[in-house]
This record gives structure tokens, C-alpha cells and sequence, in this order.
């Protein structure tokens, strides 16, 4: 009996319970070549493992790739020609996540057995051990098999938990991404709302202030709008809304800031505008508004603006985010009492009324309770006439 064959008996030891075998794994007897050297080939039929034994190459490596073999025993001939990175050929082709090669030799001199180790093998026999080594070889083998089985099946699991995760988090940008679009836009205009137009204004003042460069803001008011409302209806009107929105936002630089800041009102932040360029670009948009035909449903309609400019530092009043929004609306109210359908400059208001409104902005920052504390200052400010 050879002791391939002594190992499989020892294998069927009726004193092994059933948990300390590694049934139905298939192994792979490979005899390369051994029969044309003369040496016999190891019968390793057995009902436990179940054995096949091939000296077929193209059927050793049809088998490890197709049908699934657990541990592949190579009897190798004493033939310096062999393929030394057999080994690890068979480990690429098989479908298992791990390959155990055992190389059985009739030489185990030292040189040998490290030949065949570095060429890939997991372990080597010599043909004359023992069968119980052999078993407990094979069976060490297997195990280290399984382990590499329950690791691969363990990076799967591990995998597909972390690619739902990254769809959750995927999913979860997306949300957050809209949530925070809907928090910080109108939903009729699709500019920014008044909240975050605050924001954003409060950061871009303390930005114009700390690099000194000019701020200036425009606020916008149709004309008539509820005789248009009256006139055309609710829905006409919301689309003059969303129309005049689109051409705001067509107009501004990307740097500038477009938001409804009322019903029919809109509010332009322009960084590193100064008075008279911001005066410019409000004199366009008030000409190109009054030019345009909204038409719906087969109606035209023809609408003007009025607009309300002020700008930091050019108006020496400003300091404080709030007072230039407050300042801009007073011009507006003054381009709606002096005629509408035309831009006027915050400058333009008599000096003493400018100081007026300086003063009571300051009283209502104090009545506050310091609300404005860092940004409104009670500075001396020269305003010119
Ligand atoms: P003024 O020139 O003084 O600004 O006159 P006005 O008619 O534009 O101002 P008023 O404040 O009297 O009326 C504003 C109108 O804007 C009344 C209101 O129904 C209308 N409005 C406010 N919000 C909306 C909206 O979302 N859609 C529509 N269609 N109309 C709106
Ligand atoms: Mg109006
Ligand atoms: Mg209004």
C-alpha cells in the first residue's frame, strides 16, 4: 500500500468523529510525469475525500478550474524540467479563494524541499512519510483552505454592507443637498430667500470691511403690481415673478447675490461694486425690465421697476450689514415717492435725513440689547452733503 493510499485509511479511522474530518473536499492527485520516469502513480480512491487522480495536464488544469478542487497533491517526478511556478499557475486558475498545493517527491534533500517551496507550494512530502503525517498534513492543509473560504466569504458580506453604505451616504449628500436648497431658496423664484440672503450679506459686510473693498446693495420693487395681479391674475403675476427672477439672475456676475426678499421685491448684492458701478448695472436692469413684454396667456404685460441703491463704504453711514438694506430700502421708498420706474442712489437723500436714519438705526441696535454688537459701530462718521 502506498502511503497516499496508508493516509486516506488513516483517514477512515473509526475512532474520528465526523466533526474532525473535512468531508467532501476534493482533492487533486497530479502525477506529472512520474509514470514516464518509471515511478508509480498512488491510488487514492477513497469514500471521504474524494480523491481523483489524473497524469493529464490539460485534465489536472480543466479540473482545478472547472469543477472545483480543494487541495491539489503534485507528485512530482525527478525531473529538473518541471514548471516551477506550477503551483501558483494552478492557485490563478482555480475559482477558490485559496489553493493549497502539497508537492509529494521521492527527494526531500534540503535544496529540493526549499525548491519546491519557493516555486509555491504550501508544504512538501516525501513519499516514503508516514500516513498519519500525511493525514494530519493534508487535513492542516484543508483547514487553512477553509479559513481562507470563511475570510473571502467575510470580505464579501463585509463588502456589500459597505456598498450599501456608501448608497446610504450617497443617498444621504443628495437629501441634504436639496434640503439645503429648499431652506435657502424662494420656491416660486428659485433665488435665495431673505434668510439666507442675511447670511450672506452679514459675511460678505465683514468681508468688505476686513479688506476694504466696496459692498454695495440694490433693492427692487415692481410697480403697480397689484393693478397687474387685478389686471391678469394671480398666476400671471407669480410668472412676471419668476420671469423678472430670470432676468436678475441672467444679469448679475456669479459673485453677485440675487434673492425675493418680499412679495414683489428683490433684493442684489454686489461685492466690489462701489456706488457708481452698482448705479449702472440698477439703471440697466430698471431699462431692461421696462422694455420687456411678459406675455401669458396670449396677454401682454408690461411692468417697471423702481430700485434703491447703497453702498459700503461709499455711504459713510453704513456700518452695519442691516443698515445697508435698511438704507437701500429708504431709497427705493424714495424712487417710489418721486415718480417710480427709476433707480435712486441712498446718496441722493438730503445729508440731515441720512443722519436721521444713521441715528435711529443705532437706537434700535442698542434697544437690542447689543444685537448688532461687533458690527455696528458708534463711530464719528464724516457724511458729506
Ligand atoms: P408699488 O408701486 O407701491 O410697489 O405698488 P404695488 O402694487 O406693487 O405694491 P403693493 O404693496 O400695494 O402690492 C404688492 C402686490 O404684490 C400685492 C400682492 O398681492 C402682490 N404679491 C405679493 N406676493 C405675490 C406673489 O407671490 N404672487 C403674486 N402674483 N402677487 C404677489
Ligand atoms: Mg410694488
Ligand atoms: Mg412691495
Amino acid at each position: 500500500m502506498s502511503n497516499a493510499q496508508k493516509a486516506i485509511e488513516a483517514h477512515k479511522d473509526p475512532n474520528m468523529t465526523r466533526k474532525d474530518r473535512i468531508d467532501d473536499s476534493r482533492i487533486l492527485l497530479f502525477s506529472m510525469g512520474v509514470l514516464q520516469t518509471g515511478a508509480s502513480c498512488p491510488d487514492l480512491h477513497c469514500d471521504e475525500w474524494k480523491i481523483t487522480a489524473t497524469e493529464d495536464e490539460i485534465d489536472a488544469f480543466a479540473s482545478v478550474r472547472g469543477k472545483g478542487v480543494d487541495l491539489v497533491i503534485l507528485h512530482m517526478p525527478l525531473d529538473d524540467s518541471i514548471d516551477a511556478d506550477l503551483p501558483n499557475v494552478l492557485r490563478r486558475i482555480s475559482p477558490m479563494p485559496y489553493l493549497p498545493v502539497m508537492i509529494m517527491s521521492a527527494d526531500s534533500a534540503e535544496a529540493q524541499r526549499c525548491r519546491f517551496l519557493n516555486s509555491g507550494a504550501d508544504d512538501v512530502i516525501h513519499e516514503q512519510t508516514s500516513a498519519v503525517e500525511v493525514r494530519a498534513r493534508v487535513r492542516a492543509m484543508l483547514r487553512i483552505k477553509d479559513l481562507y473560504a470563511q475570510l473571502d466569504s467575510s470580505r464579501k458580506a463585509l463588502e456589500l454592507v459597505l456598498d450599501r453604505e456608501q448608497k446610504l451616504l450617497i443617498r444621504l449628500r443628495k437629501d441634504n443637498k436639496a434640503l439645503e436648497a429648499k431652506c435657502t431658496t424662494d420656491p416660486l423664484t428659485h433665488v435665495r430667500n431673505v434668510r439666507s440672503f442675511g447670511n450672506i450679506l452679514e459675511h460678505e459686510f465683514k468681508s468688505a470691511k476686513r479688506y476694504n473693498t466696496s459692498l454695495s446693495i440694490l433693492a427692487l420693487d415692481i410697480d403697480h403690481f397689484k393693478v397687474v395681479n387685478d389686471t391678469h391674475g394671480h398666476h400671471s403675476g407669480d410668472y412676471v415673478l419668476k420671469e423678472l427672477a430670470v432676468i436678475l439672475t441672467r444679469s448679475v456676475r456669479e459673485s453677485d447675490v440675487v434673492a425675493r426678499t418680499g412679495g414683489e421685491e428683490f433684493c442684489i448684492l454686489l461685492p466690489k461694486a462701489d456706488q457708481e458701478q452698482a448705479v449702472i448695472f440698477a439703471e440697466r436692469i430698471r431699462q431692461e425690465v421696462s422694455a420687456r413684454k411678459f406675455t401669458v396667456f396670449g396677454e401682454d404685460i408690461h411692468v417697471t421697476v423702481s430700485i434703491g441703491q447703497a453702498t459700503f463704504p461709499d455711504n459713510a453711514e453704513i456700518t452695519a450689514p442691516t443698515m445697508l438694506t435698511y438704507f437701500a430700502d429708504q431709497a427705493l421708498l424714495l424712487a417710489k415717492d418721486t415718480g417710480r420706474d427709476r433707480v435712486v442712489k441712498f446718496s441722493d437723500m438730503p445729508r440731515e435725513k441720512r443722519l436721521r436714519m444713521r441715528q435711529q438705526q443705532l437706537k434700535a441696535a442698542n434697544a437690542s440689547h447689543g444685537h448688532w454688537s461687533g458690527q455696528c459701530e458708534m463711530m464719528d462718521i464724516e457724511v458729506h452733503s
